[in-house]
């Protein structure tokens, strides 16, 4: 098993599809071994002729080494495994049939090795490519069975050729069909693999993402903080949480329509593609209200950000006209403490929006919540 790894690494490198090509060029090269012995132990026997088994012999390892460079190279030279199947089975027929034609009373055994060949190029091919293949063989078969009962009638008895050719002939059709039909129900298994892996990403995207904004949705950006919450225990850089609110956004559906309210949501959202940085994560938390999240930045920058983001959504004009319409946000805004929980920051970063809402809005309030966000948001109800 050990050996069997370290001479594949030898030959085959670490690429899986590579050692695999080459696994199967190993197998081919063992059944050419065993069909040549065949062969070689006729000759030695005395009723098979020398000359022509050593030349078989040089060709078919000399055709072998060459399909050895042509895998090794066959991403450069553009060469699909199912074409090397196809020139690699031909080549196997090809030596098959010749040996056949030189080998003595054995030789009718030698044919079970043509349906061997069809097997192994048939997890590499089509169908239809199985079939074509099976179609040359016999044909190969048939020419040189004739050929040789031309050439010598007293070594090729007619009969016996022909029992040859029907059996090994619907064998070899028999194996091809059942081959083809497995070829069939791998690449229908291919495809569903396929559809299955786009189906799953799809679903991953509904799971992740908020349908109407694109936005990462809820449970996304829970989870995204809740594991940056992990890796701040051991103190990191600062981070911060905002929580923003579109002003007044019930009066944009009451005036507007509901579909004003939603493309209000959308471009709310493209804007922040624009105004924000690429890691930091904006996700709809919930109705019009989102939170961003500012990892690696400090108050100061983030409060940038966020100013930067809130004037850019206030020049954006919705409707035409005299339907035209802005809006704004509010936001409250936090640095995370080292120690402090997701749930703490966003409580803090609640209580400063609901200051945000209560001194006027389109305002972002940043800093330290000084009271309870409960608290805060009875104050704020207040005034
Ligand atoms: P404030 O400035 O205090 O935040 O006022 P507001 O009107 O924005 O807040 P309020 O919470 O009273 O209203 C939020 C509205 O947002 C109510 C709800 O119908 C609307 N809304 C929530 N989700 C959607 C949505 O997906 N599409 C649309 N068009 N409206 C939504
Ligand atoms: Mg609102
Ligand atoms: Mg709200």
């Amino acid at each position: 098993m050990r050996i069997g790894r370290l001479v594949l690494n030898r030959f085959a490198g670490d690429d899986a599809r590579m050692r695999r090509l080459v696994t199967y060029w190993g197998a081919t090269v063992l059944l050419y071994l065993l069909s040549l012995s065949i062969l070689w132990v006729e000759v030695l026997s005395g009723v098979a002729r020398a000359v022509p088994v050593i030349a078989l012999t040089v060709i078919a390892f000399t055709g072998h080494a060459f399909f050895y460079l042509l895998i090794r190279q066959c991403e450069r030279l553009k060469l699909t495994p199912s074409q090397l199947s196809v020139y690699q089975g031909r080549f196997a027929i090809l030596c098959t049939v010749a040996g056949y034609s030189v080998m003595g009373p054995l030789r009718g055994a030698s044919l079970v090795i043509l349906t061997v060949i069809l097997v192994f190029c048939a997890f590499t091919l089509e169908a239809k490519k199985t079939h074509s293949l099976s179609i040359f063989a016999i044909s190969l078969l048939g020419a040189t069975m004739v050929a040789m009962r031309f050439a010598a009638p007293d070594v090729f008895d007619a009969k016996t050729e022909i029992i040859h050719f029907v059996l090994s002939g619907s064998m070899l059709l028999v194996v091809a069909t059942l081959t083809g039909r497995l070829s069939e129900l791998r690449e229908s298994l291919k495809a569903q693999k396929a559809e299955l892996t786009k189906a799953l990403e799809h679903i991953q995207v509904l799971a992740t993402r908020d349908e109407l904004t694109s936005l990462p949705n809820r449970r996304y950006m829970g989870q995204l903080l809740h594991q940056e919450e992990d890796l701040r225990k051991t103190e990191g850089p600062p981070a911060c949480l905002a929580l923003l609110d579109i002003d007044w956004f019930k009066k944009i559906n009451d005036m507007h329509g509901h579909a004003a309210g939603d493309e209000v949501l959308k471009r709310f959202a493209e804007a922040s593609r624009v105004a924000l940085r690429n890691n930091d994560v904006l996700a709809r938390w919930g109705g019009e209200e989102f939170l961003l999240y500012l990892p690696g930045t400090s108050l100061d920058g983030a409060r940038d950000a966020v100013e930067r983001y809130r004037q850019r959504v206030q020049s954006l004009v919705f409707g035409i006209g005299e339907t035209a319409f802005g809006v704004t946000f509010s936001a409250g805004l936090v640095e995370l403490t080292p120690g402090e929980s997701i749930d703490q920051g966003i409580q803090r970063a609640d209580a400063l929006l609901y200051e945000a809402k209560a001194n006027g809005r389109n305002r972002t309030v940043a800093g330290t919540a000084v009271r309870h966000a409960t608290e805060q948001r009875q104050v704020a109800w207040m005034e």
